[in-house]
């Protein structure tokens, strides 16, 4: 099965998509990446999703990608006696260490780290951003506020701190647990939440290693502000657009998505444009004008993959939401302005031999007219350098690693074919004309170029690119040129 799209899908599991057979309908229907939210799911659940995905993947015979998204460490207040208070703009709010249930004028906060890092002048968010306060004065067991923006206030309510740094570690007691089951039950990208610096990310990838990509969720000023660190550790970021819109000014989250993809690209990583892209189809068969233009952008920005949540989770037409996300995707990459839009916002090249060698073989196929760049892959990094260049043309990834076509899966245009490494350059020659021809992507007469790391197999070696051109029979024309 071949997209006919560049950029990826990622739908968000839940109680309206986890039915296996609701899973296959939903990878025809297009998705590339199941999300599995680790805040909403059981051990015996994921395990359940995980086996369904693989079941999906045996079936159509393609390499299916899995996403465990960790909750991270998510802030909230105690009880309110009644359940809710209202709060008016001018009063002033405490916070405080007393474990009884709160009121109109104070409530128990069971976080010590936030009285900890917090300052007068910061601003407290609780209700996704529905109630706003600037911190008046603090000590080591009160926080006083003055309400800017009222609200009702209701036990249990997340609370937010835009502008405060807090001592916290990137995983919780229960992302480590989570992370642990979901590892060993084998996912392919990890999605770390609230990360706050490239520290954080640098200390989840002590504990997740290489068994699983690692995905920073950008959502925080923190992790703006210390941006290009996040990617530096990262494997794929994601453009959380609900929180961000929560912690920052929804205004400013247009801007930041740009920056984000933008880096992202530059640096090679896949990256996610997220959350309420299509919200309107959680109920309505039909997606706003708005909506259609909010995914079309995400896909003129060049990101990786764009996400549903809600829609395919909980929503009442996931099928009809991928198909939605899928044409618009269709029709904005056949704009005639697609092209051009996306190359104005492409880097160059880095100075090393893999970057040189993606760039010549987008190049090369751009002047010759080629039918797809074929790269062998092991690890999957010769294939993401190439989807770096946003190349028009179509990008086939071989690789002999399971987890590598799962992993390449979010990636940007790369079609993966599970295959074993050939064992010498004409037999290397040949697979690639072979699997190129075979899964559609060449026709007899057209040619392709082939990027690769002799020896085959040794990761970050890119170092050879080939022109081979079919014959009739899907076979190299001439070997040895
Ligand atoms: C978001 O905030 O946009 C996001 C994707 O995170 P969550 O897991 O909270 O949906």
């Amino acid at each position: 099965m071949r997209r006919s799209r560049r950029v990826k899908i990622v739908a968000t599991l839940g109680p309206a998509s986890n039915a296996p057979e609701m899973i296959e309908r939903l990878f025809e229907a297009g998705v590339d990446v199941f999300r599995i939210n680790m805040s909403h799911s059981t051990f015996d659940g994921v395990k359940k999703l995980h086996a369904a995905v693989r079941a999906a993947e045996a079936r159509f015979e393609r390499p299916i990608g899995i996403l465990a998204d960790l909750q991270g460490p998510k802030f909230r207040i105690g009880n309110i006696a009644g359940e809710r208070v209202t709060v008016s703009e001018g009063a002033t709010f405490r916070f405080d260490t007393t474990e009884s249930d709160g009121g109109p004028e104070r409530v128990f906060l069971p976080h010590p780290q936030i009285f900890e890092a917090v300052e007068p002048g910061h601003t407290l968010l609780l209700d996704d951003g529905k109630i706003r306060m600037c911190v008046t004065d603090k000590t080591a067991s009160r926080i006083d506020a003055t309400v800017l923006v009222g609200g009702h206030i209701a036990s249990r309510k997340g609370i937010s701190l835009p502008d405060t740094v807090l001592p916290v570690g990137p995983l919780t007691e229960k992302d480590k647990k989570d992370l642990d089951y979901a590892l060993r039950l084998g996912v392919d990208w990890v999605a770390l939440s609230f990360v706050q610096r490239g520290e954080d990310v640098r200390l989840a990838r002590k504990l997740i290693g290489q068994a699983a990509a690692l995905m920073s969720k950008v959502e925080k000023p923190a992790a703006i502000a210390d941006l290009d660190e996040v990617i530096a550790h990262s494997d794929g970021l994601m453009v959380a657009r609900g929180d961000l819109g929560v912690e920052l000014p929804v205004q400013r989250v247009p801007g930041l998505q740009k920056q984000i993809v933008g880096k992202a690209r530059a640096a090679g990583k896949p990256v996610v444009v997220a959350t309420q892209m299509l919200e309107s189809m959680i109920s309505s068969p039909v997606p706003t004008r708005a909506e259609v233009s909010d995914v079309a952008t995400a896909v003129f920005d060049g990101a990786d993959a764009i996400m549903l949540s809600a829609e395919s989770a909980v929503g009442q037409y996931p099928i009809e939401a991928i198909h939605t996300m899928d044409r618009i995707a269709v029709e904005v990459e056949a704009d005639p302005s697609y092209s051009a839009i996306v190359h104005a916002t492409r880097t160059p090249p880095q100075a090393t031999a893999a970057d040189a060698i993606a760039a010549a073989a987008h190049t090369v196929a751009d002047t010759l007219k080629l039918a797809g760049i074929i790269c062998y892959t092991a690890t999957g990094s010769t294939a993401l350098r190439v989807a770096r260049e946003r190349p028009g043309l179509p990008v086939i990834g071989l690789s002999p690693v399971v987890a590598t076509g799962r992993k390449l899966a979010l990636v940007w245009g790369v079609h993966c074919v599970l295959t074993s490494d050939p064992e010498n350059q004409a037999a290397m020659v040949r697979k690639a004309c072979r699997i190129a021809f075979d899964e559609g992507f060449a026709k007899a007469g057209e040619g392709v170029i082939i990027v690769a790391g002799v020896p085959l197999g040794s990761p970050g070696t890119t170092n050879m690119i080939r022109i081979a051109y079919l014959d009739d029979t899907g076979n190299p024309v001439a070997e040895g040129g």
